[in-house]
């Protein structure tokens, strides 16, 4: 019989079939079309700010320095962990709450979900939100994919752990070998409120070192962002703050009754 990778052509086919009817890649995951048609999903958030993300961590090599650059900076971000980096690493995954930023999930590990079946999705999900909370004493409620790739399996299983799955809007292309604070800063373009900042506080799936360009890029990233009048977020507030009624225009001045004439 054919063989396909040393399986049975027959079985090989049924089990294509299967893993692709769990798989298919039901969104794209790129380019403005997403953040038009599904602004939700591309974590548009509130128009008077941008949230600031990173994903790939914690790693006790380069995730300090992130927070120390954020803490001179002021501002607070949302970190899209790792569960097994998570698990390698509890007390720095504590340290990133404990600096007032917020913690989510990037997965168990950093495995495509394209061809992973929904059993194995939602394990890997409960597992990954499990290991974050213990160490972080914080509970994830948002998910995105390894590599922004949406299934079947990835949004069911997310919905499963209870987990919202938000992508981003724009990204630094910082983990490319030919990235640069520059181009990290031209492919971010001008900041626009609304917008779901993708960085990488870890190297550990691109380029060896590629997290020194994204720290040098971070202070400009956050003065073009206060240049333009945006707040800097983390992304659940920055989604939060987006379905809150707008504040109502202020009353005009109370018109109370005359004040009775005075007789002389
Ligand atoms: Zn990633």
């Amino acid at each position: 019989m054919r063989q396909v990778l040393g399986i049975p052509a027959g079985a090989a086919i049924a089990t294509a079939v299967v893993a692709a009817s769990h798989s298919a890649p039901v969104v794209t995951t790129w380019g403005q079309v997403r953040n038009r048609v599904l602004p939700r999903l591309a974590g548009v958030g509130a128009r008077d700010g941008v949230a600031l993300t990173f994903d790939d961590g914690p790693d006790p090599v380069s995730t300090p320095a992130f927070l120390d650059a954020l803490d001179a900076l002021s501002v607070r971000a949302t970190f899209f962990l790792l569960g097994t980096l998570v698990a390698r690493a509890p007390s720095l995954t504590a340290e990133i709450t404990a600096a007032g930023h917020e913690v989510a999930v990037h997965g168990w590990d950093h495995r495509s979900m394209l061809l992973r079946l929904p059993p194995a999705a939602l394990d890997g999900l409960r597992r990954a939100r499990d290991v974050i909370t213990a160490a972080s004493g914080a509970t994830p409620t948002m998910y995105r994919p390894p590599f922004g790739q949406l299934s079947v399996s990835a949004l069911a299983g997310a919905r499963g752990a209870g987990l919202q799955t938000v992508l981003w809007t724009v990204w630094g292309a910082d983990w490319a070998a030919s990235a640069t604070p520059e181009s990290v800063l031209h492919e971010l373009g001008e900041p626009r409120g609304g917008a779901t900042i993708l960085l990488h506080d870890s190297d550990c799936t691109s380029t060896p070192g590629s997290w020194r360009t994204t720290l040098a890029a971070l202070p400009r990233v956050v003065e073009q962002c206060a240049a333009a009048g945006l707040a800097v977020r983390p992304l659940g507030e920055h989604l939060h703050q987006a379905m809150m009624p707008p504040v109502p225009p202020p009353l005009p001045a109370t018109v109370g009754p005359p004040a009775p004439s005075v007789i002389p």
